[in-house]
């Protein structure tokens, strides 16, 4: 069911999409101090983390440990993961007027974890767990309604998947402030950047206004 947007049912009113990882629960700052836990850590060296996680020998992890590494975390992640600050009130704020989904890229099998985890934080909208490309899920969410939709991530290739396939939305680039987003590309119009949350739903109002 959390895998499937057909689970969702939405109301007369706007939409808002949004990634979960380091937009709306922190990521990249826990999993440091996670591998650090396990004598590891990142050396932030280009916008990835396969090949930039070392031993103390300073060997590189492999892809598959990599993986499994994340998947470690995941399975542990209501130890670990913290909203930003802002997040919570913003997105409350939101979805006063609008219709609120999370769409998080972990594997699935994370996912009732991670539903648990935002229930707990009062996050209790509804929420899909998928790896597929975003743009044709929020498409299909969407339905090409004539309601302002706006979709929030902190990864360029999501956001310009969301633009290709429903150009009618609102674009929100809400990177974390962490070294490794140094490396990351920057965005290009239409695409919006927000500093914090504030800003980002100030961007999202304004463009319901528009
Ligand atoms: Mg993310």
């Amino acid at each position: 069911m959390l895998t499937d947007p057909e689970h969702i049912k939405l109301a007369d009113r706007p939409l808002v999409v949004c990634d979960v990882d380091d937009v709306v629960l922190q990521f990249a700052t826990p999993f440091e101090a996670f591998l650090t836990g396990r004598d590891l850590r990142l050396l932030p060296r280009s916008f990835k983390l396969t090949g930039n996680i070392v031993d103390a020998a300073e060997t590189v992890l492999d892809a598959l440990a990599v993986r499994n590494l994340i998947h470690d975390f995941f399975v542990e992640q209501e130890r670990w993961q913290t909203p930003f600050a802002e997040a919570v009130d913003s997105l409350h704020g939101l979805a006063s007027e609008a219709d609120l989904v999370f769409l998080t890229a972990m594997p699935p099998r994370h996912a009732e974890v991670r539903r648990r985890l935002l229930d707990r934080l009062t996050l209790s909208y509804p929420m899909i767990s998928s790896e597929d490309p975003k743009g044709p899920i929020v498409a299909r969410l969407h339905g090409g309604r004539s309601l302002p939709v706006a979709f929030v991530d902190d990864m360029l290739g999501n956001l310009s998947s969301v633009g290709a396939h429903v150009p009618e939305s609102a674009l929100v680039y809400l990177p974390p402030d962490v070294a490794i987003f140094r490396f990351a590309p920057e965005p290009q119009a239409p695409v919006l950047r927000a500093r914090d949350w504030l800003e980002a739903r100030q961007l999202i109002e304004a463009h319901f206004r528009s």
